[in-house]
């Protein structure tokens, strides 16, 4: 666990064979249902467990622009495994591993359009909802930009998934796959600061925002100490580090958080602290209960068997410093569930009388994130909803601005990657349609 190399676990050919034929190949097909991407699942395993990885591989592109990826990302447990009927007397199909194999030992094909469309597409936003766009836009012919506000594509793929989640190489493949075929990349450019709506929407014959929910949610008293890093922050800093960058956690850790970015701050803490020849000592703090949590419960017991501890039912209050300036603990006050609150789930309520101090030289603030609100200033008529996030249609993608659409995370708010790229197939698909109707 000192190293920052992929955990998942891969089938060799005869055991994703074997792997491949338990499919029971339902006829309700709940594993496809459950696929935010509705992949044709049964139908992918069957022509592995008949040896065709070519065909499962194609099985799977054909519904998901990104499928190795989610291969390694995607919370399978809580979507097609979750739904694997085989999961309810015994284990379900690994299907998350087999997906990984069967697109990995099948390079997909190149890009290659047979008629160009001689329209131009402007997409602002390089994380999966934007990738997968630009691939389905290049494949019907059309001539495609991309330009990203960060120095590289990706989104949360390349600056936060920690490469112990999702090895680099992967997210490459399909970024020059896409370059290959003709993208025009523009890192380093603002959509609204280095080109605005205008622009773009006469520069291009549609434009889709894709540019997520990246602004931090919220913070708390204290939170400008030395030693007080916000999530995505510190895992940005871990990838972009060398040697002598890598950030100083200290020896007692605490994560503030429950959603999947809190899981892998404290699993990549805990590798800072081992590497550095430390013991673990990495707490992840929830306010609510353990079932309640969002993050996924692989990647929980995956932290917990790294080492990382849990407290649940306690809300952090305030950082405390010390005497220079440096955070010295932090206070809590203990909760006991209240009503449901709109998810659904019991609202956390403070016990009176019940705060306490934990001790730390380092804290992870990771409470989730809302839209960025430069959105709003990038056109008065671009609709966005009460949160900030912009309206679109959830079949195409159509916002309120004719010929501009919308995809992933900018629109649902913080989600999952296969579902930023069903929603960036989607729209990619609508702007096709929209353009043939126009011309
Ligand atoms: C730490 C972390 C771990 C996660 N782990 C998982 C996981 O294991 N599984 C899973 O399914 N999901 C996971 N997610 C969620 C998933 O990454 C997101 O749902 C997904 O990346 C959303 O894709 P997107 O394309 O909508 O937005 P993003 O990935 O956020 O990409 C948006 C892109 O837009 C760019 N941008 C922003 N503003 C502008 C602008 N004005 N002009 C131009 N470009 C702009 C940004 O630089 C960024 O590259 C995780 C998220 C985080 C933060």
């Amino acid at each position: 666990m000192r190293d920052f190399g992929p955990v998942a676990l891969d089938f060799d050919t005869q055991s994703a064979i074997a792997e491949a034929d338990r499919c029971l190949g339902c006829l309700k097909r709940p594993c496809v249902e459950a696929c935010p991407l509705h992949s044709d699942i049964p139908s992918a395993l069957s022509a592995l467990a008949e040896g065709d990885v070519e065909q499962a591989g194609a099985i799977f592109r054909a519904t998901n622009a990104l499928p190795d990826i989610c291969g390694y990302v995607c919370p399978h447990e809580r979507l097609c495994e979750g739904a694997c009927v085989l999961g309810r007397h015994g284990y379900p199909l690994a299907i998350g591993a087999l997906e990984r194999y069967a697109t990995r030992h099948s390079p997909a094909p190149r890009l290659a359009p047979r008629r160009r469309s001689g329209k131009h597409i402007l997409i602002a936003g390089a994380g999966p909802a934007g990738l997968a766009a630009a691939s389905d836009l290049l494949a019907a012919g059309h001539q495609v930009t991309l330009i990203d506000a960060a120095p590289q594509p990706g989104g949360w793929l390349s600056s936060a998934i920690p490469t112990f989640k999702l090895p680099r190489e992967v997210l490459n493949v399909h970024v020059d796959r896409l370059l290959r075929a003709g993208l025009r990349l523009k890192t380093g450019t603002c959509l609204g600061a280095d080109l605005s709506l205008e622009e773009a929407r006469q520069q291009a014959d549609a434009v889709l925002i894709c540019t997520g929910a990246r602004v931090e949610a919220e913070s708390l008293p204290g939170a400008g100490l030395a030693g007080v890093w916000q999530g995505a922050r510190l895992l940005s800093a871990v990838l972009r580090a060398d040697q002598d960058t890598v950030p100083q956690l200290g020896t007692r850790v605490i994560v503030l958080g429950g959603g999947g970015t809190a899981i892998d701050c404290a699993r990549t803490a805990a590798r800072l602290q081992a590497q550095s020849g430390q013991p673990v000592d990495v707490t992840l703090v929830y306010r609510r209960r353990a079932h309640e949590m969002p993050a996924p419960p692989r990647d929980r017991q995956a932290a917990e068997a790294e080492g990382v501890r849990f407290r649940f039912q306690a809300a952090p209050l305030a950082l405390r410093p010390d005497p220079n300036g440096a955070l010295q603990s932090i206070e809590f006050a203990e909760t006991s569930p209240g009503a449901a609150d709109e998810s659904g789930r019991a609202r956390p309520v403070p016990v009176p009388g019940s705060t306490f101090l934990l001790e730390a030289d380092s804290a992870i603030v990771a409470f989730g994130w809302r839209p960025d609100p430069a959105v709003r200033r990038l056109d008065p008529a671009l609709e966005l909803d009460a949160a900030g996030y912009i309206r679109a249609d959830a079949d195409t993608g159509a916002t309120s601005l004719p010929g501009v659409y919308a995809a992933g995370d900018a629109v649902r708010g913080p989600a999952l990657v296969s579902q930023a790229v069903c929603d960036g197939m989607r729209a990619a698909a609508a702007i096709s349609a929209y353009l043939r109707a126009r011309s």
